[in-house]
Parts: structure tokens; C-alpha cells; sequence
């Protein structure tokens, strides 16, 4: 292949930062904009034109499967020598490989959890670290390990930056000191100190660095917004003094900064190298127009200092649909009916995904799924009934229905048994901690809901098994499952975002301002990951009946839901479920929640046969204003406006031109010529009921 084949197929700016072969160079753009690929033919550009040997590049990232793409897409480019690992996969590698010349022996074990560990430590600890759950300190540990904060400085940073930590600040200092003398005396490295050990090496041992800095001369980092202090290091280390390194990433798509990365980085890199060529992409090649349009809205809101707008190449598409449902297992029966749908259409099962906030929230989405007899694959963590924490729910819950006296409430003795193995009143703090926590409270709500059916202990295991069996098959193809955090990256033709309540997204526990700015922009990750088709979900009740719950305060303003009237699009929502509104496109009567067929009612969001409130007096003036401005316009009423969109107006009352743009019917021209009038006599008809 040719140097120039390479730049073929890209962009004047994403061809900048290909031909800039010699780095540092920076790239800071919004999503779907071409960083991977820019980078990918950057890399392969820098090896065809001979200024660097495939075998001296490091391409850095931070999931396997991205890094498994990284390597796909360069193969591709005719440069399959290049090296694209995580960070944790390319530190162990070299450690592994100089341990043993320069520290002598074997290279110590590398530990997946270090549970196992505090348990040990804590045994012998104080008594709130005897009584905290060992989960809650290993991610405590792991915040601190990431962010270079070692034993003795820990009680004095936690308490400069107002962090709490989940017990006293001295003691946790003390817990997380024992851990690392046990943690080495037995030999063993946690995936922190892989990458320390690793810079340490270097830093120590002269021809250790000298070796590896032969070796690579030449470093990509993709999601640079993501990196964390520890990881900066370890780069800075492979650099020494040179600067021959690419960063991109997306300020707007920082979401682990809960496990202590820093956008910081990214944004302060040209600062850190005055040098640098820096390029911003801002068209968006992954998305139609409409999906953008809906990112940029959540761009527009955020509190973000990295204001963008990303400009769409892509042809029109369907407008993202909003839908609300009763109850999850419902939200879930819908968004099946909608993959299948999509599937008849012609659209791969590979190119569709349902993502949610936590891996907990999969359960009821591989139901359904199986259910609909759609494969699906969970990417990121392992399908609900395979997950260890489940396992060994279900084999205790076994044991314990065979022993079970007739009568026994179902609830308590699954909660009972819960317990023992982890589900505490309060949930842990973070990571994997926090998943497992919340896989036991699947459990717990679904033997809730199966009680509340009359359900028993055997019965709730029976129906344990068969969603097991039923949920078991391992596909090759099929819609993929994955959390927010697991998509980043990727990119399918239809997306669905399930499962947006307050209390998930933003999740509950995100209680600072930067906390929830995040969550909005795993909201934001979410819409960038859907190349056509968006659907965007929530349900008003876990399970049926069960207590209300309001839609994400995200939405607020997006456009998709109305709000009722006397109420302004960006207020948060507290009308009484049964009132609220919905929504552009929704797959169900909003009255009723039956599936709508005809236009009309699509457009009307409810059945023509269900009862609904709207304001007669607001549609007499709406009918008024239209002869009059199809007078002026000397052409027929039905071309301002049809019946059913005046009706649509009338029922949502929009008070934005945002709520106007998500009634079925309403677009940019109708908007521009007609919006101010409509909500002019909107606005005039809410304020007379209110004062009324
Ligand atoms: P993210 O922020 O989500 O990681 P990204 O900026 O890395 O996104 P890519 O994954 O590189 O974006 O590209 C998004 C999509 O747009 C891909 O399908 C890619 O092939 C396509 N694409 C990017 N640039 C071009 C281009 N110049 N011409 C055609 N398609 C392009
Ligand atoms: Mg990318």
C-alpha cells in the first residue's frame, strides 16, 4: 500500500493529523467524529511512509475490545505489526518479561479482587474496618492507587478535598497500608501496581528504560479524556524525554472520573507540550442528522466548559423516539418488539444495542429478549445468571427450598439469604463492589414482585431456573447487551437507552455537581453510540403497581417529552405519572399503552378512543389562527397545519419550540414560519387557566 492510499477517505483536518507523523500532536473532538479513525490512519501512514517501523508503535487504549479494533482496523490499513493494548495488558508484558533478568525469580502473581486480602487485613484491623465492607475499601484503595495517593498521604488528601472516605480517614490510611505490606510480602500485584512496578522498573533500572525505549518510539493514546494519574505516568515513563506521542479524546465523554482519571490531561496537553499540533474535528460521520441534533442538545445543556457543536454528514434518519412505559418489565417487552421490528426491516441483530446504566439492569432485558426469542450478547460483564454473585445466590436459594416449611414468606427468606452472602441495607460505594451489590438486589425485587404473585420459595427457584435455561445460550450474533460505561467507543445502526429514570441516570448515588455532570454525559455517550435508529426509554414503576418513579431529569428540554401546561420544558417534572406526557414517535397509547398503528394516532400519542385533557378553548383559537394564516398564504388550512397536528398542539400545550418540535409533524420550515404564533396562543391559553 502506498502512503497515500492511507489518506484516502479522510478529511481535510482528519488528513492534518494523519500527515503530522511526528508528534506531540493533540486531538480534541466530539463523538463519532473520526479520532479513532484519524489516529488508525495515522499510525499506518507513519509506518507505509517509512517514518517509523510498525514494531516501534504503541497504541494504547482502555478496553480490550477496543483494543482488539484498534489492531482490526490497522490490519486493514496494511499495518498488522502495530502493537494496541490497555494499558494494564502492555505493563504486564514488559514487567513479566524483566522481572525475572533484573529483580530475579518469578514475577509475582497477579490478583483479580483484592477482597481476598482485606478480609485478612481487616481481621485484625480496628473495629470499623471489621465491620465495613471489604468491597467498599478495595475501591476506596483502588481511587487511591489510581491517583498516586499513597498510605501516608492518604488521611491528609481525603480530607484537602473534601472526599469521604467509607471509614475514618486514619484508619482506612492504616487498612490500606496493611493491605500493600500483605499484598507484597505474599508476592502478589493488584492491577494498580502492575503499571507502578512497571514505571518503577524503568525508573531504577536504566537499561530496563533503555531497552523499552528502543523499542517504542512512537505512542498513540485513544480516549486520552480517560486517563488517570497512574496511567499518565506509566506513559510519561515509556516517553523519557522524548515527545513522539498522539492523544485524542473527547472532554464530553469523561466517565470514569469516579475511579480518579482526569480530562485534565487531555485538555491541558497543549500547555504541557507548547509545541503540539492540535486538531478539533467537528463533523460527525457516525449519526443522522437527527441523533446529532439531539447529542448537541445534551452538549447545550451540560455545564460543560468544552462547548461544540458537531455538525452531521450523514442522511436524514427517523427522529430519536421517546417512549414511556408503566412498568420495566413492560419498557423491556417494548424495546424487544421494537428490535424485532427492526430486524424484519432488514436491520442486522450485530447492529443493534440496548445500553443501561448499571449491568444489574440487564436481567430484565435478557428476559425479554429471550422471551422474543432474540439472541443477544452481554459485552463488559457476564450474562445475569452467570455472574458469580448470582450463581452462588441461586445454589444457596436452591439449598434452602428444599429445606423450605410450607407458608414461609417468600421476601424476608430470600432477603435473609441475601444477606448473608452481601446485600447490605445500604449498597457499596463503587465498582465491581457496587455491581455485585446490585445483582443481589435484582434478585431481591424480582422475588418481591414474584411474591406479590403468590409465588413461594420453590416456586421463586423454579422461576429462577428457567429464566437461567432460558436466558443460557450462548449466541455468536445477536443484539448486544452492555452498560454505558462498556460501549464507549462503539457504535451500532439502532440504539436503545433503557431504563432512564431519576435514581438511574443520573444514579442515585451521583450526588455532587460534577457527579451528575457525568452521568449526563454517559447520557451523552449513550445517544453518540446509535448510527440510525434512537429509541430512549424509562418505565414510571418498576414493577407493575409498584411506587411511582419520574423519568431522568436529562430529558428535561430535549424535546421528547412535552411538558404539561404551565410548566416550562426545562423544569423538573412533578406532575402525577398519569398526567405526564408523552412523546415523539412513542410505540404505545400514552392512555392506555396500547400499540398504535395509524399515523393519526402516532401523532396524537394515544388511542382516537381514549380519554384525554386538553384545553377546547385553545383549539378553537389554534383552528381561528390557522384560516387566518392560510388566507394570508392563499393556500388550504390542511397545508399550515392538519386536523390531527392542530389536536396534537392543543393536548401537549407546548411552551418551547423544542416541545413543538417533538410533536410527529412539526418540522424546522413549519417551525420557522409558524412556531411563534402557536406558542404565543399556547402560552396566552395556560396563563388564562392559571389564573382561572
Ligand atoms: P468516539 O468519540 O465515539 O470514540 P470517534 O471520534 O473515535 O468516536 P470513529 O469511531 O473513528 O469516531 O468514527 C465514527 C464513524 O464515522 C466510523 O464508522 C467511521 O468509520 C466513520 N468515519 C469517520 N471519518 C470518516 C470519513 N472521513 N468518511 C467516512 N466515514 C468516516
Ligand atoms: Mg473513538
Amino acid at each position: 500500500m502506498e502512503p497515500a492510499d492511507v489518506l484516502v477517505g479522510l478529511d481535510p483536518e482528519q488528513r492534518e493529523v494523519a500527515e503530522a507523523v511526528r508528534g506531540p500532536v493533540c486531538v480534541l473532538a466530539g463523538a463519532g467524529t473520526g479520532k479513532t479513525r484519524a489516529i488508525t490512519h495515522r499510525i499506518a501512514y507513519a509506518v507505509h511512509s517509512g517514518v517509523v517501523d510498525a514494531q516501534g508503535v504503541l497504541a494504547v487504549t482502555f478496553t480490550t475490545r477496543a483494543a482488539g479494533e484498534l489492531r482490526q482496523r490497522l490490519r486493514a490499513l496494511g499495518a498488522p505489526g502495530v502493537q494496541a493494548r490497555t494499558f494494564h495488558a502492555a505493563a504486564l508484558r514488559q514487567l513479566t518479561y524483566f522481572w525475572p533478568r533484573v529483580i530475579g525469580g518469578d514475577p509475582p502473581a497477579v490478583i483479580e479482587s483484592k477482597v481476598p486480602l482485606l478480609r485478612a487485613v481487616c481481621r485484625s484491623a480496628g473495629r470499623e474496618a471489621a465491620q465495613a465492607e471489604p468491597r467498599d475499601l478495595a475501591s476506596e484503595i483502588e481511587w487511591a492507587k489510581a491517583g498516586q495517593i499513597h498510605p501516608e498521604d492518604y488521611a491528609e488528601t481525603v480530607k484537602k478535598i473534601g472526599r469521604t472516605p467509607p471509614i475514618p480517614a486514619e484508619e482506612m490510611a492504616r487498612v490500606y497500608d496493611a493491605y500493600e505490606a500483605l499484598r507484597r510480602e505474599r508476592h502478589l500485584v493488584d492491577f494498580e501496581t502492575i503499571l507502578e512496578l512497571t514505571a518503577a522498573l524503568m525508573t531504577e533500572h536504566g537499561e530496563v528504560a533503555a531497552e523499552i525505549r528502543r523499542q517504542y518510539r512512537y505512542f498513540v493514546v485513544d480516549e486520552y479524556q480517560d486517563v488517570n494519574p497512574l496511567q499518565k505516568l506509566l506513559l510519561d515513563t515509556w516517553l523519557g524525554d522524548r515527545d513522539d506521542v498522539c492523544v485524542v479524546g473527547d472532554p464530553n465523554q469523561t466517565i470514569y472520573s469516579f475511579t480518579g482519571a482526569s480530562s485534565h490531561y487531555l485538555t491541558g496537553f497543549p500547555v504541557e507540550y507548547p509545541g503540539a499540533t492540535v486538531v478539533r474535528l467537528v463533523r460527525d460521520y457516525r449519526s443522522t442528522p437527527q441523533v446529532v441534533s439531539l447529542a448537541n442538545r445534551v452538549l447545550e445543556v451540560a455545564r460543560s466548559p468544552h462547548r461544540l457543536s458537531l455538525v452531521a454528514q450523514r442522511p436524514d434518519g427517523p427522529e430519536p423516539a421517546f417512549t414511556e412505559y408503566a412498568d420495566e418489565p413492560a419498557e423491556a417487552a417494548g424495546i424487544a418488539r421494537a428490535v424485532r421490528a427492526l430486524a424484519d426491516r432488514g436491520v442486522p441483530l450485530r447492529e443493534m444495542a440496548v445500553l443501561f446504566r448499571i449491568n444489574a439492569q440487564s436481567q430484565v432485558y435478557e428476559q425479554a429478549l429471550a422471551e422474543a426469542g432474540v439472541p443477544y450478547l452481554v459485552r463488559g460483564a457476564d450474562r445475569f445468571f452467570e455472574r458469580p454473585e448470582v450463581r452462588k445466590a441461586v445454589v444457596l436459594l436452591r439449598g434452602a427450598a428444599r429445606s423450605a416449611g410450607a407458608g414461609d414468606d417468600l421476601a424476608p427468606a430470600v432477603h435473609h439469604i441475601l444477606s448473608g452472602i452481601g446485600l447490605t441495607p445500604e449498597p457499596p460505594a463503587g465498582g465491581r463492589a457496587r455491581e455485585e451489590w446490585e445483582s443481589l438486589k435484582a434478585l431481591a425485587e424480582l422475588a418481591e414482585d414474584l411474591a406479590a404473585q403468590g409465588a413461594d420459595l420453590p416456586g421463586f427457584v423454579a422461576e429462577l431456573e428457567r429464566r437461567a435455561a432460558e436466558q443460557h445460550a450462548p449466541e455468536v450474533e445477536g443484539v448486544t447487551l452492555a452498560s454505558l460505561h462498556a460501549a464507549k467507543g462503539l457504535e451500532w445502526d439502532a440504539v436503545f437507552l433503557a431504563g432512564l429514570t431519576d435514581g438511574t441516570l443520573p444514579i442515585i448515588h451521583a450526588r455532587t455537581p460534577e457527579q451528575v455532570e457525568e452521568e449526563r454525559r454517559l447520557l451523552y455517550v449513550g445517544i453518540t453510540r446509535a448510527r440510525v435508529h434512537l429509541g430512549l426509554s424509562w418505565a414510571l414503576a418498576r414493577s407493575p403497581g409498584g411506587r411511582p418513579r419520574r423519568p431522568s431529569r436529562f430529558l428535561d428540554g430535549l424535546g421528547g417529552r412535552t411538558a404539561a401546561p404551565g410548566r416550562t420544558a426545562g423544569d423538573r417534572p412533578a406532575v402525577a405519572p398519569a398526567r405526564r406526557r408523552t412523546v415523539a414517535a412513542p410505540v404505545g397509547c400514552r392512555v392506555c399503552g396500547k400499540t398504535l398503528t395509524s399515523a393519526a394516532e402516532q401523532k396524537l400519542g394515544r388511542c382516537a378512543s381514549c380519554p384525554v385533557d386538553y384545553d377546547p378553548a385553545l383549539l378553537e383559537s389554534l383552528r381561528a389562527w390557522r384560516t387566518a394564516a392560510a388566507k394570508e398564504a392563499k393556500v388550504p388550512p390542511y397545508v399550515v397545519f392538519t386536523d390531527v397536528t392542530l389536536q396534537a398542539i392543543a393536548e401537549r400545550a407546548p411552551v418551547s419550540e423544542q416541545d413543538l418540535m417533538a410533536i410527529t409533524g412539526i418540522g424546522r420550515v413549519k417551525l420557522e414560519r409558524y412556531g411563534e404564533a402557536v406558542l404565543a396562543l399556547c402560552r396566552a391559553a395556560t396563563q388564562k387557566t392559571e389564573d382561572a
